[in-house]
């Protein structure tokens, strides 16, 4: 899926990171540079990224959102919202109707239910609470918003609790992907992976209580062979079955336990980097 890093500056400095400010500079790229290679890009759905493309400002974000549209794409722009708290109603406006003209969505990291988690990951004082208010100011303003919970050890145990905490606090986001940290970028050396059998009870759990009060959800890089019942929410199972490709085929490896599985045709099997951490499923 086509994405692009507006530039490494972020907000937050989450353990989780794939894309880390430190890892080198990419500022100095032009609005018209982008274009070019957005056109140039496979087709589908483009995935603005950072850093935080929020610090583009609401200027050069509505640019690039209305070249987005003109050329017939749908984007995503993903964000952590903390700076929608501090944007001017007219700029969140602005930025709002140029992404629903492109038939858009926020995408947003929301990883925690408690202030303290949320510092804990992000590393970053106040966020929480920013976090909060931002993705209100940003339904209220007639955004589509999908949350996405990047499970790792350090909030897995708390799974039914942010459940629970999004069906109540984040009224009006539009779906919740549940979606296992990557182990690259900061996450790299996989002390933040935890096992699949371990997150599994917690997950269920969560799926539960959200399928239970009409939130609906899915989950990435977590197989269907440990999601029980909720296999269906695996969002590879719609890409394997339409033969699509994209970086699930790249980044999963199905491995010797995958022998004999009933889900073989539509699993990619599980990350290749889990499975350098964990050696087995
Ligand atoms: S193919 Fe492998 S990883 Fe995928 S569901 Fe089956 S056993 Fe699990």
């Amino acid at each position: 899926m086509p994405l692009i890093h507006l530039f490494r500056k972020c907000n937050q400095r989450c353990v989780f990171c794939s894309y880390p400010e430190e890892g080198g500079a990419e500022e100095g790229v032009s609005l018209k540079d982008w274009l070019k290679e957005i056109a140039a890009m496979p087709p589908g759905l483009v995935q603005i990224s950072g850093g935080e493309p929020l610090l583009a400002g609401a200027g050069g974000l509505c640019l690039l959102l209305a070249a987005v549209k003109k050329l017939g794409r749908r984007a995503e722009l993903q964000t952590n919202a903390l700076a929608a708290a501090g944007l001017r109603s007219e700029n969140i406006s602005k930025i709002v109707k140029a992404l629903n003209a492109a038939d858009g969505y926020f995408n947003v990291n929301f990883p925690a239910d408690t202030a303290a988690l949320d510092y804990r990951i992000t590393r970053t004082r106040g966020a929480f609470k920013k976090r909060l208010a931002g993705v209100g100011r940003l339904i209220k303003a007639g955004a589509r918003v999908r949350l996405t919970h990047i499970i790792s050890s350090l909030n897995y145990k708390r799974l039914p609790e942010f459940a629970a905490f999004a069906v109540k606090k984040l009224k009006g986001a539009a779906w919740l992907q549940f979606s296992y940290i990557k182990g690259i970028g900061r996450a790299g050396d996989g002390v933040f992976l935890p096992r699949y059998a371990e997150v599994r009870p917690y997950l269920e759990r969560a799926l539960f209580i959200c399928e239970k009060n009409g939130l609906h959800c899915e989950v990435d890089h977590i197989p269907p062979c440990f999601l029980g019942g909720f296999y269906r929410l695996n969002v590879d199972i719609v890409k394997m079955k339409e033969g699509r490709p994209g970086p699930h085929l790249e980044e999963k490896e199905r491995v010797p336990a995958c022998r004999g599985c009933r889900y073989l045709e539509v699993c990619p099997g599980p990350r290749k980097d889990y499975i350098a951490v964990h050696k087995t499923l």
